[in-house]
Formats: structure tokens, C-alpha cells, sequence
């Protein structure tokens, strides 16, 4: 085989070149034994590498057909190959791509500015990743997440490129339902109390920019519970709906409305004006607005049904604190409550007052029974001869700072917030004890002891229980205890209140309608409570002298005590002539200044 050593083969395919190297290691010197050795070895390498890169190829095959869709084009952008993963992305086969460029894909959703900063960003680093909405074959327009690489020769200059992506619909959505979820209400699909916070504060910070005014509008539905309680809260659920789209359809489109909790919603209207004055006038237009909206007729599955609102509002700018903000827009709802409800209010600062010293009397009062700050008073009750036939309890609060605080003022605020009935019980308590202590006396042991009971101690399922358990413990005799309840409370009386008192009744413990005659007890309501006296209220027997009208209903109550053969009482007994009326009408216990005002212990213990 004659060998031309001098053959130069830089260029041609890979088997030229291989074949030019090949030739130019057969040296003519070499032995033919020698040169069939270095044939043999050649062609065991080549056949090593065919090897190697035939698994190379089946890589390389493998990775294009990932998951992932994978385009390649030239260095024009023309489509020059796309795997299978693009034709199921897409709705397209290679054959309708070939030769087109990859804008084939666009949905228009970005502008011509996104794409010139893209195409800037893969010139410079030959790279580029980012969120793209491309269109489907089938006009579909998803996102997809997209990466392209530009491929490049041994001089750096682009060949190729190679756009790798997947689509990132249902990851989007789920990461907008988890947002849907954090931020929004899923009943009303209104903002809720994150994002009304988050949107406020942004609010706050406009307003210091522009030192505009704006208006934040606090809503409480009213009577919303019994709506929930009696209908069921498929009529409540029904009726936060419908609220929700009256007072997104009564505002402007940008003023927020969100969900706050429960029953209350929250309003605020941004940039009013920069006059507070003006801004006020505007708040309070919308605010007539809003209640307008939602006290038209509501139909709930066919049932008519009336609400109303009550709205608290105050005005804010870029100096406000958030909270602050809240809770003056708070406080002028709960004024609006107290004003009859189904109205609005503007903040005013000095509820807010009244708010601040409630708050500290309530935490006070929290602390008064374990600081042992409750104190006894008795009240002499007494027959026609004056002779004491028993008192009445009446509590009060010693307070270090405050003095003795009468009744008046915490027994409202222990029903508020349910201390009444711990406080209830120390009372009760402290009453039977007080009894069992008198026992021992001749001048003492005939007496009765009258507590006041709060509704709210009756309608506790405990309350049998707990007066049995103090009557057992103290072992008075429940002859000379009297419960007393007062008259409107005793109207909203259930049938179980009334089996309540009859169990305590069988016991032997009495039970006195306080107040009597500021209700309206209706005489079939009198008959079927089980009660032995009547306290006639302090208001007529103040009036009795001087008003003809009082003296009668005096007469007419003391009349209807003896048919319905109960006894009778009166309090705010001040005068002799009073209680002259009174015997002559036929009345025969009496309580009142006239004989004692309320005393200590001690005192009272003198009196007798
Ligand atoms: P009440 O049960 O009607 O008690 C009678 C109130 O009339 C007492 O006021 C008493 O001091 C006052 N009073 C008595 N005689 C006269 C009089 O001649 N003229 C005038 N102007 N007033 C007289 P107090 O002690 O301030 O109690 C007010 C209310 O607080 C009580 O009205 C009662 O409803 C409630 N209360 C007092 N202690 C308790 C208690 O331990 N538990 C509960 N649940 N309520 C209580
Ligand atoms: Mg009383
Ligand atoms: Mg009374």
C-alpha cells in the first residue's frame, strides 16, 4: 500500500480527518507485521469512541424529550427543531414550525418594550429567564416560565438558541388561591382584615403625601345574632352576602370595603378633600348612603327580612395612626349602638373618654372580688310598727381610689361582661353566712335576708346547683332567704327560669319581683311566675303624695298583690305621709330612708 505521507487534512469530515491522521502514523519504514498492529489498535479505538458517542447521542436524545418544552432555532430565530413536550404545550407539530420564528408563540400580552429588554439581556449575557404568557396553537394564552440559552461558536458569535419552558398555569393559580385565602373573605369575597390593614396603612401614607382627608366607616349590622340563632346560618351567611354587594355598589370603585368579622365591615374613603370640613360633609353624605342601601328589604330564600347598621365614622389624614384610626371609627359605632342603632355617628372625643374610664373600671372590677374590695350593705325592712322584719342586701364596691362605688355604676358593667356572676355568687354567699352568723342572736334570728339576683345569674344552668350548694354548706333555713329579680327581667323569662325558681321555691327560698310597676307584667304573666312578693317600685311611692296618677297605680298594684295573694313591699319609703298612704291602701312592708338608708354591718347590727 503505497502511502502519501505529505496529504494534509485540516478540513473534511471527522472520518477524513481521521483517515489523514491514520495515513500520516504509517511510516514507510515500518514493518507490515507493524503496520497491521497499528491498523488493529486504530480501529479498536474508533470503535471505543463510535461507542462513546453513540451513548452520548441517546443522552442527549433523552434530555430533549423531557418534560420541559424545548425549541431550537438559528441565530435569526428561525425554528430549526422542537420535542415532543412542546408539540403537547403548545397544540403544535414540528412540521407547522419548522422555518416560522418562535413570535409564532406570542400572545401580545407583553409589549414590544418587554421583548427589546430581553433580547438586550441575551445579546449581553447570553441568557435570559423569566414569566412569559405565550398563545396556544388553539388561541389558549397561559404563562409559562421561560429560559433561553444562546448558543455560541469557538469566535463567540451566536449560532443557536435553545428556549427551554414549562407551563405555569396551575402553579399561578394555586399560588392566587393561597392569596385568595389569606387576603380575602370567602363568603363576601371581600378584603379581609389583613388586607384592609395592609391597603389602610397605605392609605394613611397617601394621605400624608397629598395631607388629604379620608373617612373610615365602621359597620355593625344590627339584631345580626338573632338573625343567626333563629334562621339558621345558611339566612346569615345569605345576608353577609347581600350586604357585602350593597356597599361595594354604594361607594366608588376605589374606595375599599372589606370584611372585618362576623357582622361588621369596614368602609374607607380615600382622598376626600384637603378641607376636614368639606371632607366631614362628604363622609357623612356616603354614610346616609350606606344605611340606605342596607336597609331596603332583604329576601332570604323567600323570607322577608329587615336590617340595619349601625356606622361609626371618623375622618383621617397622613398624620393618623392606623390603629388609633380604628378605634375611633370603633368607638363612634358603639355610639351609634347606643344611640338606637340603625343610624350613624361621627367620632366624638369625648365618648371616647367615657370609653377610656369604663375600660378602667371594668379592669378594676376584675381585680375587686380577689382583692376582697365588695362589701355588705343592709337595708332595715319593717312592718306598719316599724319593727324589722329583715334587710336587704345591697353591694358595694370599696375602692381605693374611687371610695365606695355604688351599684348604679358596676352592677351594669358586671352583666356586661359576665362578672356578675362570680360577683352574684360572693354576694349570695356572703348573705347566707350573714344568716347562719344571726342565728345566734335573739334580737337577729327572725330576720329574712332580701339579695338581688341578676337574670343573668337565674338563666346560668348552674344556679339550682350553686344555691343548694350554699345552702348546704352554710345550713340556714331557705325560709328566710329571698331572691330578688327584677320586674323586666323577669318579662324575658323563659319556661326554664321558671322551673328554676319553682325547684328553688320547694326548698323553702322566696322570690320578689324588684321594681315593680316599671315593667309590664301582664297579669297572666304575674299568675304564672312562682313569686310571693312584690317590691312596688320607689319611683311611684316617691310621687305617691303629689301625684294623683301614682297614688292610683299604688292603690291598684296593692289591690292586685292581695287577689293574686302575694305580699307586697314598698321601697323608697322617704316620709311619714308616704307610708301613711300606704297603710291606708292597705300596703304592710315598707323600706326606705325613712327608717334607714343602706348601712355597714356593724351599724346596721346598732340599729337593730
Ligand atoms: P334595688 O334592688 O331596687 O335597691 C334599692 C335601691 O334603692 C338601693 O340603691 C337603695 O339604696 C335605694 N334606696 C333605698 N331606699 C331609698 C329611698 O328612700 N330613697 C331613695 N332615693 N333610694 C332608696 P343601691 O344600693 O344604689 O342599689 C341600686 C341597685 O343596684 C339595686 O336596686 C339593685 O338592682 C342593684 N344591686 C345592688 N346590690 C346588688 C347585688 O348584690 N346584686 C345585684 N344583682 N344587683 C344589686
Ligand atoms: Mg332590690
Ligand atoms: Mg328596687
Amino acid at each position: 500500500m503505497s502511502v502519501d505521507n505529505s496529504i494534509c487534512c485540516s478540513q473534511g469530515s471527522i472520518w477524513q480527518q481521521w483517515l489523514c491522521g491514520l495515513m500520516q502514523r504509517l511510516l514507510p519504514s515500518m514493518s507490515l507485521q507493524d503496520r497491521y498492529d497499528l491498523l488493529q489498535q486504530e480501529v479498536a479505538d474508533l470503535r471505543g469512541s463510535l461507542r462513546e458517542t453513540e451513548s452520548e447521542l441517546r443522552i442527549t436524545r433523552h434530555a430533549f424529550e423531557s418534560q420541559d418544552g424545548i425549541l431550537v432555532t438559528d441565530a435569526n430565530n428561525i425554528i430549526l427543531k422542537v420535542n415532543s413536550a412542546f408539540t403537547r404545550l403548545t397544540g403544535y407539530r414540528e412540521d407547522e414550525v419548522l422555518g416560522m420564528t418562535s413570535s409564532l408563540l406570542k400572545s401580545g400580552r407583553q409589549n414590544a418594550a418587554f421583548y427589546r429588554k430581553m433580547w438586550a439581556e441575551l445579546r449581553e449575557h447570553h441568557y435570559w429567564q423569566g414569566e412569559v404568557w405565550d398563545k396556544r396553537k388553539d388561541g389558549t394564552i397561559y404563562p409559562k416560565l421561560l429560559t433561553i440559552k444562546a448558543i455560541t461558536d469557538d469566535h463567540n458569535h451566536v449560532t443557536n438558541y435553545m428556549a427551554t419552558f414549562t407551563d405555569v398555569s396551575q402553579q399561578k393559580e394555586a399560588n392566587e388561591n393561597i392569596y385568595r385565602l389569606a387576603f380575602y373573605d370567602p363568603l363576601t369575597h371581600l378584603p379581609n382584615r389583613r388586607l384592609l390593614m395592609d391597603q389602610l396603612a397605605l392609605a394613611l401614607a397617601n394621605g400624608q403625601k397629598h395631607e388629604d382627608y379620608g373617612a373610615i366607616f365602621f359597620i355593625d349590622l344590627d339584631n345580626f345574632k338573632t338573625l343567626n340563632d333563629t334562621k339558621g346560618h345558611d339566612f346569615g351567611d345569605l345576608l353577609l352576602t347581600e350586604v357585602a354587594a350593597r356597599l361595594r355598589s354604594s361607594v366608588r370603585q376605589n374606595d375599599m370595603v372589606a370584611r372585618f368579622g362576623g357582622d361588621e365591615f369596614l368602609v374607607v374613603l380615600e382622598n376626600i378633600s384637603t378641607d376636614e370640613e368639606l371632607a366631614t360633609k362628604d363622609a357623612l353624605c356616603v354614610a346616609e348612603k350606606v344605611c340606605q342601601a342596607i336597609s331596603h328589604t332583604y329576601e332570604l330564600k323567600g323570607y322577608h327580612y329587615h336590617c340595619t347598621a349601625s356606622v361609626g365614622i371618623t375622618i383621617f389624614n397622613g398624620a393618623d395612626n392606623i390603629h388609633e384610626v380604628l378605634r375611633r371609627a370603633d368607638t363612634a359605632m358603639y355610639q351609634a349602638k347606643q344611640t338606637g342603632k340603625n343610624t350613624y355617628c361621627l367620632f366624638d372625643p369625648h365618648l371616647q373618654e367615657m370609653i377610656e374610664r369604663k375600660a378602667e373600671l371594668e379592669a378594676d372590677l376584675r381585680m375587686a372580688l380577689s382583692l376582697n374590695q365588695f362589701l355588705l350593705y343592709y337595708q332595715i325592712q319593717v312592718d306598719a310598727e316599724q319593727h324589722a322584719y329583715g334587710a336587704e342586701v345591697l353591694l358595694r364596691w370599696q375602692h381605693p381610689e374611687r371610695g365606695l362605688v355604688s351599684p348604679a355604676q358596676f352592677i351594669p358593667l358586671a352583666e356586661e361582661t359576665g362578672l356578675i356572676r362570680p360577683i352574684g355568687h360572693y354576694v349570695l354567699k356572703a348573705a347566707c353566712q350573714q344568716l347562719k352568723a344571726w342565728e345566734q342572736h335573739e334580737f337577729t334570728r327572725h330576720l329574712i335576708l332580701s339579695v338581688n339576683i341578676s337574670i343573668l345569674q337565674l338563666c346560668h344552668e348552674d344556679f339550682v346547683t350553686q344555691v343548694k350548694a350554699i345552702l348546704e354548706e352554710t345550713g340556714i333555713d331557705p325560709s328566710r332567704l329571698k331572691l330578688e329579680l327584677t320586674e323586666s327581667l323577669i318579662m324575658e323569662g323563659t319556661s326554664d327560669n321558671v322551673r328554676k325558681m319553682l325547684e328553688l321555691q320547694q326548698l323553702g327560698i322566696h322570690f320578689a319581683m324588684d321594681d315593680f310597676g316599671t315593667g309590664y307584667s301582664s297579669l297572666v304573666h304575674l299568675q304564672s311566675l312562682p313569686l310571693n312578693q312584690l317590691k312596688i317600685d320607689r319611683s311611684f311611692v316617691g310621687n305617691i303624695v303629689n301625684n294623683a296618677n301614682d297614688a292610683v297605680i299604688v292603690k291598684a298594684i296593692i289591690a292586685m298583690a292581695a287577689a293574686l295573694d302575694l305580699e307586697v313591699i314598698a321601697e323608697g319609703v322617704e316620709t311619714k305621709e308616704q307610708m301613711e298612704m300606704l297603710i291606708q291602701y292597705g300596703c304592710r312592708a315598707f323600706q326606705g330612708y325613712l327608717f334607714s338608708r343602706p348601712l355597714s354591718l356593724d351599724e346596721f347590727q346598732r340599729l337593730l
